[in-house]
C-alpha cells in the first residue's frame, strides 16, 4: 500500500496558495515553497549520510520550519522524533539516546538545551526556526542544497513517519510510532468530523511533540490546501485576536486552552462567527466551560482520541452538542469501536465498558518496546484504551474515566471523574482533582484537591453539602484541600500519580 508525498502533491495542486504564516515574523510560505524547502532539506540529510529508518530529533517551539522538517522526513523515510522542550536536559538525555537519533534540530529558544544534550555524544546539531531579526536559520543551511524531488514520490502507508510521546498522565510518556497511513486516516476522520473543506484557516499553537500539535488540525488543513498561522506557543490574547479577525475557521484546543480563553478579558469582545468548528479533547472538559461558551453563542464539540489513535476517533456533531452535553459523539468514519467488559465480553447496545479501537488510524505500537505494544492490544488485535466509556441508546459515547483512576470504597467502584464533575459545578471551584487514597475502614476513600475560582472564597463545609445533594455518600471525598496549582503534563492534564505520591508521602 502506497500513499503520495503530501507536500509534493499539494505543491502540484495549489503551488501559490499560502500553507503557513509565521505569526512572529509575518513571513508566509506557499505550498510550493514548503515543498521545495522540504526537498532541499531531505537532500541535505541524504548527503550527510542519513536515510530510510534513521532518526532525527527536534527540539523547538512552533515554527513553519518544523513542518518543512516533517515533510523532509516523509520524503526520505527518516523518522522524526519531536522532543518536549519543557523537559530538563536530565530527562531528555535518556530519551534522545534511546531514540538513536543521529542529528538534533533546534531553534534559538532551545539552543542551549540542545547544546548541553549533545555534548559527549556523536549527535550533530542543525538549526531551524525563525527569529524576528535574523530570518530563518534553515535558509542558510538550505542555500546550497538540491531542490530535486526525492524518491519516486510514493510513501509506504505502514512506514513510521514520526514518533509522538503520550502525555505521561499515568506514568512515563511512551513513544508512539506514527505511520503515514495513520496520519492520512486521522486526516480523513478529522475532516469528516468537522466538515473541513478546501481553504480552511487554522492556528497552530499546541506543542508539536504531542499528537494534537501536529495532527489537529494542522495536517488535515494542509492536506485540504488550507493555511495555518503558526504561533511559537499558546497566547490567549493573540489567538482571540486571530479569531476575531476571521483568521481562524477550524479550531482545536484541549480543555486547559478553553479555560484560559474563557478567563481572558478579551473573550467578551471576540467575534467567534468565523470559526465553523471548535473541537475539544485530550482530557475531561467541565460542563460549565461548555455552557460558558454556549452562552456566547459558541458551540464546542467534545471529542476523544489517544496518541495511539492518530488521534481522532470520537468527535461530537454540532447539531447534537446541546442535547447530548458531555458526550464525545460517535466513532468517526474509519474507526471501529467496541466496549469490552472484563467479565461478560463485548457490550452490545447501551452499556459501559473499556473502549477498544481498530482501524487504519491505530498505531502499530511503541518505539522499540514490544512488551508495551503487546500489552496494549487484545489477542484479537484491538487497541485497549484504558478508558471506561458509556454508550447511550442513540449510539453516543461518554467517557467515564480511566480504568487506572477508579478506586473502590466500601466495595463500591468510584470514578473520580464523576466526583470532579460535581465539584467543578460549584460556583467557587475552578478545577478539582479527586484521587483514591488508602483508608482503614473503607479500603479506599476520595481525597479532593481544589483550585478556587479567582475572586471567590471556598467553604469546604458548603462543598460537602453540595456533594451530598448530588452524589451517593461513598463517592463524597473525605478530605478537601485547597491548592494554588497542580502538577501537569505539557498538554495541561493533571498528573494524578504525582498528586497521589505527594499526598501519600505527606500523610505517612
Ligand atoms: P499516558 O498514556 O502517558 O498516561 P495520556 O493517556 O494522557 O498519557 P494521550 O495519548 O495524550 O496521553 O491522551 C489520551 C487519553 O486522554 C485517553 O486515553 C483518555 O484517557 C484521555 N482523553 C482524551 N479525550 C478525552 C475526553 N474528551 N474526555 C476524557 N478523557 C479524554
Ligand atoms: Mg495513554
Amino acid at each position: 500500500e502506497f500513499l503520495t508525498d503530501m507536500a509534493a502533491k499539494r505543491a502540484e495542486l495549489t503551488p501559490e496558495a499560502v500553507a503557513f504564516t509565521d505569526h512572529d515574523t509575518g513571513r508566509s510560505f506557499t505550498f510550493c515553497e514548503v515543498n521545495s524547502r522540504a526537498s532541499r532539506l531531505g537532500n541535505l540529510l541524504l548527503d550527510r549520510g542519513l536515510g530510510k529508518g534513521d532518526r532525527a530529533a527536534v527540539l523547538c517551539l512552533n515554527h513553519p520550519d518544523f513542518f518543512v522538517l516533517l515533510f523532509a522526513a516523509q520524503k526520505t523515510g527518516i523518522q522524526l522524533v519531536p522532543l518536549n522542550w519543557r523537559q530538563p536536559v536530565a530527562e531528555l538525555a535518556p530519551i534522545l539516546e534511546a531514540s538513536g537519533a543521529r542529528v538534533l534540530f533546534h531553534d534559538g529558544d532551545c539552543a542551549e538545551t540542545a547544546g548541553d544534550l549533545v555534548s559527549d555524544t556523536g549527535i550533530r546539531l542543525l538549526p531551524l526556526g525563525a527569529t524576528r531579526d535574523a530570518g530563518s536559520a534553515l535558509d542558510a543551511l538550505l542555500r546550497n542544497a538540491s531542490p530535486a524531488a526525492i524518491g519516486c514520490g510514493r510513501i509506504r502507508a505502514d512506514a513510521p513517519w514520526y514518533l509522538l510521546f503520550t502525555s505521561g498522565t499515568t506514568g512515563l510518556p511512551k513513544a508512539v510510532i506514527q505511520t503515514a497511513g495513520m496520519a492520512y486516516a486521522n486526516m480523513i476522520n478529522y475532516s469528516q468530523a468537522t466538515g473541513l473543506t478546501v481553504g480552511e484557516k487554522g492556528v497552530n499553537f499546541l506543542p508539536l511533540f504531542h499528537t494534537a500539535g501536529i495532527n489537529l488540525p494542522t495536517l488535515p488543513i494542509f492536506l485540504n490546501g488550507g493555511s495555518s498561522t503558526v504561533l511559537r506557543k499558546f497566547d490567549a490574547d493573540r489567538i482571540l485576536d486571530l479569531i476575531d479577525a476571521g483568521e481562524v475557521t477550524n479550531f482545536f484546543g484541549v480543555p486547559a486552552i478553553y479555560q484560559a480563553l474563557a478567563l481572558s478579558p478579551r473573550i467578551g469582545k471576540t467575534d467567534f462567527s468565523g470559526v465553523r468548528s471548535l473541537g475539544c479533547g485530550g482530557a475531561p472538559v467541565p460542563r460549565h466551560l461548555l455552557n460558558d461558551f454556549r452562552k456566547r453563542g459558541v458551540t464546542i464539540c467534545n471529542g476523544m482520541g489517544m496518541t495511539e489513535t492518530g488521534p481522532t476517533v470520537f468527535l461530537m456533531d454540532k447539531a447534537h452538542a446541546a442535547e447530548k452535553i458531555g458526550s464525545v459523539g460517535k466513532p468517526q468514519i474509519l474507526t471501529d469501536v467496541r466496549l469490552a467488559d472484563g467479565d461478560s465480553g463485548i457490550v452490545e447496545g447501551p452499556g459501559e465498558g473499556e473502549v477498544q479501537f481498530r482501524g487504519p488510524n491505530v498505531t502499530p505500537g511503541y518505539m522499540d518496546n514490544p512488551e508495551a505494544t503487546a500489552a496494549a492490544f487484545t489477542v484479537d488485535g484491538w487497541l485497549k484504551s484504558g478508558d471506561v466509556a458509556r454508550r447511550d441508546e442513540d449510539g453516543y459515547y461518554y467517557i467515564v474515566d480511566r480504568i487506572k483512576d477508579m478506586y473502590i470504597s466500601g466495595g463500591e467502584n468510584v470514578y473520580p471523574a464523576e466526583v470532579e464533575k460535581v465539584l467543578v459545578g460549584h460556583p467557587a471551584v475552578l478545577e478539582a482533582v479527586v484521587i483514591g487514597v488508602p483508608d482503614e475502614k473503607w479500603g479506599e476513600v476520595g481525597a479532593a484537591f481544589l483550585i478556587v475560582r479567582p475572586g471567590e472564597e471556598l467553604d469546604t463545609d458548603s462543598l460537602s453539602g453540595w456533594c451530598r445533594q448530588q452524589l451517593a455518600p461513598y463517592k463524597i471525598p473525605k478530605s478537601f484541600s485547597v491548592v494554588a496549582d497542580l502538577p501537569r503534563t505539557a498538554a495541561g492534564k493533571v498528573r494524578k500519580n504525582v498528586v497521589k505520591d505527594a499526598f501519600l508521602t505527606e500523610t505517612t
